[in-house]
């Protein structure tokens, strides 16, 4: 396996990783490149856009300047605070509920109502509903958490359409972020077409209902039907991402609502050391990342290590340790999921089998899988030294939140509840 000589990101990568002559990875490249953005230049675009949003609103007598999509994480707890109390707009919060929360997530969601003071639109799906749609994508892309990314990529949209709010501001352009699939001038914005290749693994709710093996009910996928052509061209809707207009920098921003607003970090996580990311839902950090390691044989340490090479927070031996430490670790939110679904786990990986990517999977003579070819075996290539980030100062590879700013503890344990509501 070809692995970046920057940070740790491997050649499977998806979605379509690239190496140039130094061998380091489009995503290193796009970091690096963000450096020479003039980013007051880029504010002034977005005040701009915000300043005509909000004049279409007023004029029209619509209380709701925008649409800010939140989980209660710490991206959008940071956008909610930036729209509203930075560029002074009135959004409307809308939220997606998948029914996997953890009460963590829920203290933050609700903390972020309260501090930001903001109205807030919530559509839970049946429980009944998120369990099927997740076992039957599991079957058939290996996938527990589809019903989630559609939710918060459809939800919004349907909510700008109700509530007459033409402008929806989501956080970062996750994707080019980690993998530099897009070019930093090439402001890309939220389409129909990006959230289904990006988000639903190409599956719209009416491809499911046309599987001749889907048990799903229209009431079932009921949350995930995009809103017809002529109700988004009627409102001209339109979706942007802050980090095309501002430096983004996701630690600095959570070390700031931790600060500034009571957000609350984990105290533990068991597939990351990141406390930080992805704090909402019960599988985001476990089994969804698990699969994307049994499948490809990376998960978010991968992610979340290359992050901090490539911002000089951490030296890439450093990344290739946690890496090793983590990535591999059988989530004990699994046994969440196999419950929900009722299900034992050989049969789980069974269904996983024939999605091991060849380029990185082998079974030994016994019949069990190995990884062929780790980053750990790529700790000294002879390209590393000329391509590395330097260290910043005070380089520290994670944050917690400070005894005194986070309002409940978390109990030890929690991690394995989850709340619907
Ligand atoms: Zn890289």
């Amino acid at each position: 396996m070809k692995y970046c000589q920057r940070c740790v990101y491997p050649g499977n990568a998806a979605p379509g990783i690239i190496f140039d002559d130094m061998g380091v990875c489009s995503g290193c490249r796009l970091i690096e490149s963000r450096r020479e953005v003039d980013w007051e230049e880029r504010e002034r675009m977005l005040r701009e856009i915000l300043e005509e949003s909000r004049a279409m609103q007023r004029e029209k007598g619509n209380p709701f300047d925008c649409i800010i999509p939140v989980s209660g994480g710490k991206d959008s707890t940071f956008q909610t605070w930036l729209v509203k109390e930075k560029y002074g707009l009135n959004p409307l919060l809308v939220s997606y509920n998948h029914t996997f929360n953890t009460p963590l997530g829920i203290r933050n969601l609700s903390n972020l109502v309260e501090k930001m003071d903001c109205n807030l639109v919530r559509f839970t799906t049946a429980p009944g509903s998120a369990k099927r749609i997740a076992e039957y994508m599991l079957k058939k892309v290996g996938d527990v958490t589809w019903h989630y990314h559609a939710g918060i990529m459809t939800f919004p949209i349907r909510a700008a359409i109700q509530y007459d709010v033409p402008l929806i501001i989501w956080g970062e352009e996750g994707f080019s972020e980690l993998v530099g699939m897009h070019n930093v001038d090439d402001f890309v914005e939220f389409t129909k077409k990006k959230r289904q290749e990006h988000s639903m693994r190409g599956f719209e709710p009416e491809d499911l209902l046309e599987e001749a093996d889907c048990p799903l009910t229209e009431y079932d996928l009921a949350p995930f039907f995009y809103p017809s052509d002529e109700a988004l061209e009627r409102l001209d809707i339109r979706g942007i991402y802050l980090s095309n207009f501002i430096p983004w920098n996701a630690r600095k921003q959570t070390e700031f609502i931790i600060e500034k607003l009571g957000f609350e970090t984990a105290q533990f996580r068991e597939r990351t050391f990141n406390i930080y990311d992805k704090l909402d839902d019960v599988h985001a950090n476990g089994l969804h990342d698990y699969l994307k390691y049994l499948k490809f044989g990376y998960g978010r340490t991968t992610d979340d290590a290359a992050t901090e090479v490539r911002h000089g927070r951490m030296a890439r031996e450093q990344a290739i340790e946690m890496v090793a430490k983590y990535d591999h670790v059988r989530p004990s939110d699994m046994d969440i999921f196999l419950k929900a679904v009722g299900m034992i786990e050989d049969e789980f990986m069974k269904i996983i089998e024939p999605m091991r990517d060849p380029a990185i999977w082998a079974k030994d003579e016994n019949g069990e899988w190995y990884v062929k070819d780790s980053v750990v075996n790529h700790l000294d290539d002879t390209g590393v030294d000329a391509v590395r980030v330097p260290l910043i100062k005070d380089a520290r590879p994670f944050i917690r939140t400070p005894e005194k700013t986070s309002a409940h503890a978390q109990k030890a344990g929690e991690q394995n509840e989850y709340v619907i509501l």
